[in-house]
């Protein structure tokens, strides 16, 4: 069988996570055939996670792995960084499901967190990860109305929180914006692009047979014995084949018309200078999540930053515009002005946007998909840890270890098919739209 590449992800430049990182190595093209046993398309989340995983269950293997753009330029380097534990279904106004579906989700998502520590520990990468939890805030009556479900809900699932009051959250943020939040401890805080860079670069160290190609798009791959999997000045053989390619998988024409192609946009500051540091106050280094689903993430990084992420649109196509990214930046400048008065000299530096994919059904695109040649992407609202684990577990598919977890996602019914167009996107435009104004303060 042929798989064509019908489009190629092209990210746009300016994501403030990959720049005030130093320059990287120039880059690995792949520009010859090789042979190997496995070949995995894309490095973000998941194509690493799977390519960790082989280096443990099967280390005398060879493994090459191919981006079509620069490592961590792709959404997992481009997001907001928080490795989420708890249930986090964007598609509800207060991210919960069904108590039994959440335990599971849960007991993934603490598996998925503890491999990225372990991957942390192993390369070194404690410089770009951090412990400090998150904090679910709100500030509308609706964030107060959805935080209050989601406590309930983490309560009946004996889930442990810290519940602060406006006083309580200004200590910790510096802004008094908020007028309720709940710490929960488990998320894991990463500066994505530095995380990223750094498993890439750990993976390919002395001893390890991996490889990692970066500006190597996968336009072809041609099933067969082995597979062979082209790309503009080269290709690979191999045995199995492992496409974590997240909403590209559309583009091989793989679960056609089954993904929902989503595109978020963030806003980062210049660094802020003592005195300006000083006048917010608050810790160090702290992450908000939008007690309401369409709000707006916040972070305070390392390197005294504000990150701004909110701003939602569908894009079919699989593509964004610099036009979306300069409206998205005017309501984070808005955001940012509104809990931040005393930081009023400050300007965004970077702005970017970056592609999720959510299935209607809100499970992933997993399994094999013909012989030797295996799909893990479609990771829905929690990109970071599902990535981690669909990455992980479609190798202990492919090499047959069919624990309970592998079992759990094989057993999903397939992404639902989406409704024709244009009932699709008038759909979930309403939606986005109804919903962001739903989330009123919480923008
Ligand atoms: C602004 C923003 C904020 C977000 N915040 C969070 C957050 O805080 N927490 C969270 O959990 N999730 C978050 N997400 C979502 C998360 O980033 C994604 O869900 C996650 O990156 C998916 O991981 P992945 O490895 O499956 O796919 P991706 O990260 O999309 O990686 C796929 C890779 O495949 C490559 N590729 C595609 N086609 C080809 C081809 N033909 N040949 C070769 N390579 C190809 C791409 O270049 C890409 O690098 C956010 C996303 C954005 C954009």
């Amino acid at each position: 069988m042929l798989f064509t590449a019908s489009k190629l992800p092209a990210d746009l430049a300016g994501s403030g996570w990959y720049q005030t990182l130093p320059p990287p190595p120039a880059p690995r093209i792949l520009d010859r055939d090789i042979r190997v046993d496995w070949v995995i398309i894309g490095a973000g989340f998941a194509g690493l996670s799977a390519a960790r995983r082989i280096q443990e269950k099967s280390p005398s293997d060879t493994v090459a792995v191919l981006d079509a753009q620069p490592i961590a330029w792709g959404a997992s380097g481009r997001n907001s960084g928080f490795f989420i534990d708890l249930p986090h279904h964007l598609q509800n106004h207060d991210y919960v499901s069904d108590l039994t579906a959440d335990r599971k989700q849960i007991q993934r998502n603490r598996f998925a967190i503890s491999y990225a520590k372990s991957m942390i520990d192993e390369f070194g990468l404690q410089s770009c990860s951090s412990s400090v939890g998150r904090i679910n805030a709100a500030t509308s009556q609706a964030g107060l109305d959805a935080l209050l479900s989601y406590s309930r809900h983490l309560e009946k699932l004996g889930e442990p929180f810290t519940k602060y009051n406006e006083k309580e959250l200004k200590a910790v943020i510096g802004s008094g914006y908020y007028s309720g939040g709940i710490h929960l401890p488990g998320c894991l805080l990463v500066q994505p692009a530095g995380y990223i860079r750094g498993i890439a670069r750990g993976l390919c160290g002395e001893g390890n047979r991996t490889d990692i190609f970066e500006n190597s798009p996968v336009i072809r791959i041609e099933t067969g014995s082995p597979h062979r999997v082209r790309t503009p000045k080269g290709s690979v053989a191999a045995d199995k084949v492992i496409l974590t390619v997240n909403g590209h998988l559309e583009s091989f024409g793989l679960f056609k018309r089954r993904l929902m192609h989503i595109f978020l946009y963030a806003s980062m500051t210049r660094e802020l200078t003592v005195r300006e540091q000083r006048d917010l106050g608050g810790e160090p280094e702290w992450g908000i999540t939008p007690a309401h689903a369409m709000g707006s993430t916040i972070r305070r990084t390392r390197d005294h930053r504000i990150l701004v992420r909110n701003s939602i649109t569908y894009n079919p196509q699989r593509e964004t515009t610099r036009r979306l990214i300069s409206a998205a930046g005017k309501r984070q400048e808005a955001s940012f002005a509104a809990r931040f008065p005393m930081l009023g000299k400050v300007g965004m530096e970077y702005r970017w946007s970056g592609h999720l994919c959510l299935a209607r059904n809100s499970v992933p695109a997993f399994g094999e998909i013909e012989k030797g040649v295996y799909a893990a992407g479609c990771q829905n609202g929690l990109g970071a840890t599902q990535g981690t684990l669909s990455g992980m577990l479609i190798v202990d598919h492919a090499v047959g270890d069919h624990h309970s977890m592998v079992r759990d996602l094989l057993q999903c019914a397939p992404p639902k098919k989406l409704f024709p167009e244009p009932f699709m996107s008038l759909g979930v435009n309403t939606r986005l739209w109804w919903g962001q104004r739903r989330a009123g303060g919480e923008l």
